[in-house]
């Protein structure tokens, strides 16, 4: 497994793939790996004869009062795990690599960036689009994989795609959950167990909607409500959103019987976590 740290050292090692016929499958991250991640390069490996991993804690995509900082850093265990995978190649810039002084063009899909987390956290979704649009030109794959956890960064993606033309396929992969419920995500390393015990919550009030839509319910607000009442019962935590909305646009739907993301975000603890679940259209 070639780790690259440079542009140059990455294209080379792609350009060397090339070479050798093979289908590139990007997998970008923040590192902090877990099987939510790993599902994602297991994806890639078979859809792809090389498999490229970034790992990259992108500082524009935090706010000022942001866990920047304090983000998981776990290199060298990242690495282990990437090498069991058989990956091809991990892309681990520094910061001042993918951002050099002066550099000032940013990626920005407007309107769908401002909705659910881009709604509490301005500025997010640039940031998210502007790196991976760089990561995109920079690895230029065939196929790049996402997980369906971060469903508005799916959205915004996939506007980017669309609006940019870039020449490639983007794969979504299911969410990955403890065997609880609680759905995998670096910032779960944040929570105290009775934190943890408080963040089962969020899938819990998922499952609550998802069991009035099977029994017939398709206006959002009472889903919604239905929602809000289990989140309730854990007082301590901080409801950022609890929507229904297009997995498209993000904007609100008044009902799901065509399709629709469910989708939640919370304070809990020390860590801001989401989860999200997608009605199938009726
Ligand atoms: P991150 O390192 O948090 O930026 O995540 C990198 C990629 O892994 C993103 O496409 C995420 O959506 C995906 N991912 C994170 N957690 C999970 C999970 N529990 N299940 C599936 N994919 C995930």
């Amino acid at each position: 497994m070639l780790i690259a740290r440079t542009i140059a050292e990455l294209r080379a090692a792609v350009a060397k793939l090339r070479s050798e016929k093979k289908c590139i499958g990007l997998v970008p991250t923040m590192g902090a790996l877990h099987e939510g991640h790993l599902s994602l390069v297991r994806a890639a490996k078979s859809h792809c004869s090389a498999v490229v991993v970034t790992i990259f804690v992108n500082p524009t995509q935090f706010g000022p009062n942001e866990d920047f900082a304090k983000y998981p850093r776990t290199f060298d265990a990242d690495c282990a795990l990437l090498e069991k995978e058989a990956v091809d190649v991990v892309f681990a810039p520094e910061p001042t690599e993918i951002y050099p002084p002066g550099a000032s063009t940013v990626v920005e899909v407007a309107g769908i960036s401002d909705r659910l987390d881009g709604q509490s956290r301005p500025g997010h979704f640039v940031g998210v689009a502007t790196v991976v649009a760089k990561l995109f030109n920079i690895v230029q794959p065939n196929h790049a994989f996402f997980g369906q956890k971060d469903a508005a960064q799916v959205a915004v993606l996939r506007g980017m795609v669309r609006d940019l033309h870039f020449n490639l396929e983007m794969i979504v992969c299911p969410t990955v959950r403890e065997p609880d419920g609680l759905a995998m995500s670096s910032r779960n390393r944040y929570l105290s167990p009775e934190h943890r015990q408080q963040a089962l919550v969020l899938s819990r009030a998922l499952r609550r909607v998802q069991s009035e839509v099977a029994a017939g319910v398709v206006d959002a607000a009472p889903l919604i409500d239905a929602g809000l009442a289990v989140l309730a019962k854990e007082p301590e935590i901080r409801v950022d959103y609890f929507s229904i909305v297009d997995p498209d646009t993000l904007e609100n739907v008044a009902d799901v019987s065509a399709g629709a993301l469910v989708a939640v975000a919370a304070v809990v603890g020390p860590a801001r976590l989401i989860d999200n679940l997608l009605i199938a259209p009726r």
